[in-house]
């Protein structure tokens, strides 16, 4: 009797739902991995993310391959490509864990359909995340759009303990396999220098690096960009490479380890950002809207001036603001960008340039190994403040002071700005206030070797308040 584990956001072996369920129920399991061409085609997944899932399936093959089995590709239509391989191979049941995304949410429901129409069992996991939405409601049984209190809830519920990886598969040697593509077949590039190697023991290798080291520092180091500060395994969350209660285990295991106030606190804190990836998925579950609308709809009515030259700047990390820049360059090449960056440069597209927040979310996900449908559209909503648990609107972030406060030697920004590496600690953060003979004897010119900023801060902050407030007139501020 074989069934199928249909491998999606999961690639791994340890402490998988579905898979640890595949292998105890039946002696014959065979891993399968469609390549959906409507995602691989989307202009949002043209950048390095898809490059770095590719390298991620060879990895998967490689280690199925150490317990006896290997990986079967095959492309199309998952719905179509389902029913005709289950028939292929005779599968009696298929195997996978939920995913919430409204594309994902249909395609697996037409997946059961065409199954169950040919008698073949669905098993469906939750596994991406440790609560759904319906284990964390009100009181009221609504779901919650503030953090802390769902953070609360989310805090008592029992948690999952975690599975064994299977020591042996049994998967039949003669099923036929598509090649692993190239990420150029698709149009997609990789990062120039990817922020981590992509697989499962890279993955648990770095949560435990971080477990040793600097999860006990995490909350006075989280925020400074210069530094190691954080665990760095968000695109390996994203792709199921790790769990996040293998993630959450490991931090209950240094809890125990330790009875100092501030590394608890710091460890606590960590969990914290686990729990806000949860919370952020169940806002989507809950409002698909969210997708392409203000969670607020009364902030669908704000009259963005998407000018195009400052976006393709922002993008460029060419705006003469150098935190901003920095952190643009950062994520150009290594398809990742320190969180409290990407508060900053998401503030500064919304609220300096007046661009709407959906074309930065795009150009995100373009670029971001991690990028995820519900974390970055939660992150993009709530700076620009039309989201659940929002930052309030009228907060407006001023770079120059976040980059004072969080890189305060401009070690970050010296670090991914090499022509700003001579300026003096006193100009970094707005290196246009150099005296002209600084700048001369420095050889750093505003205007030839760095960009004077391209627009005024000070203004800018007025004319998006006003912007906001026309929004709002009249308007309900919820749902
Ligand atoms: P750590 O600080 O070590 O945190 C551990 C894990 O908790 C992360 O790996 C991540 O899974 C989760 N996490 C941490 N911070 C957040 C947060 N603020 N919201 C939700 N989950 C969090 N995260 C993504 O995974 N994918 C995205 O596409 C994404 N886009 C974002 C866009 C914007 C505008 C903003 C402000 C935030 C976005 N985030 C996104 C959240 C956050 O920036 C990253 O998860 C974090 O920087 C990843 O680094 P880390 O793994 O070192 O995190």
């Amino acid at each position: 009797m074989a069934v199928i584990w249909w491998i999606r956001r999961d690639l791994r072996l340890a402490d998988n739902t579905a898979l640890h369920a595949a292998f105890t129920k039946s002696e014959t399991v065979i891993p399968l991995y469609i390549l959906d061409p409507s995602l691989l085609n989307a202009e949002r997944n043209k950048g390095p993310r898809i490059a770095w899932m590719l390298d991620g399936l060879r990895i998967l093959d490689h280690d199925l391959r150490e317990i006896g089995s290997r990986l079967i590709v095959r492309m199309g239509i998952p719905e179509i490509e389902l029913s005709k391989f289950a028939s292929e191979v005779d599968a009696t049941a298929i195997f996978y864990n939920r995913d919430y995304s409204p594309y994902a949410t249909r395609r697996d429901q037409k997946v059961r359909e065409a199954l169950t129409g040919q008698r073949i069992a669905v098993h469906d996991f939750k596994d991406l995340i440790i609560h759904e939405a319906d284990e964390t409601l009100t009181g009221a049984g609504k779901p919650f759009s503030v953090y802390s209190p769902y953070h609360r809830v989310w805090n008592t519920l029992p948690k999952p303990a975690l599975l064994d990886r299977p020591a042996r598969l049994q998967t039949p040697t003669t099923i036929e396999s598509m090649p692993i593509p190239e990420a150029s077949e698709f149009g997609a590039v990789a990062a120039d220098q990817p922020i981590a190697p992509p697989g499962e023991s890279a993955a648990l290798n770095r949560l435990s690096d971080f477990i040793t080291s600097a999860v006990e520092r995490y909350k006075e180091q989280r925020n400074s960009p210069a530094l190691d500060g954080t665990s760095i395994l968000s695109p390996y969350l994203r792709w199921g490479m790790i769990s996040p209660r293998t993630c959450y285990w490991a931090a209950q295991d240094a809890l125990k380890e330790t009875s100092d106030k501030q590394a608890r606190e710091s460890i606590d804190a960590w969990v914290g950002e686990l729990v806000w990836r949860e919370f952020y998925y169940q806002v989507l579950a809950r409002n698909p809207h969210v997708t392409h609308n203000a969670y607020r709809l009364a902030y669908n009515n704000i009259t963005w001036e998407n000018n195009a030259a400052h976006f393709e700047t922002w993008k460029a990390g060419q705006t003469g603001y150098p935190i901003v820049d920095a952190a643009m360059r950062q994520m150009n090449s290594t398809g990742w960008m320190h969180n409290r960056c990407r508060m900053i440069v998401a503030s500064f597209l919304c609220k300096d340039l007046l661009i709407d927040w959906r074309m930065g979310e795009r150009y995100f996900m373009q670029r971001l190994l991690d990028g995820d449908l519900a974390n970055n559209n939660g992150g993009w909503q709530w700076t620009a403040g039309t989201g659940t648990d929002a930052a309030p609107y009228f907060r407006v972030f001023n770079p120059a002071s976040q980059a004072q406060k969080f890189d305060p030697d401009g070690i970050y920004i010296r670090r991914w700005l090499p022509e700003l590496s001579n300026v003096p600690a006193k100009y970094i953060h707005e290196p246009h206030l150099m005296p002209s003979d600084v700048q001369q004897a420095i050889n750093v010119v505003i205007g030839r070797d760095y960009p004077a900023p391209m627009v005024e801060h000070g203004i800018q902050r007025d004319r998006v308040l006003e912007l906001y407030s026309k929004a709002r007139q009249g308007q309900s501020d919820e749902l």
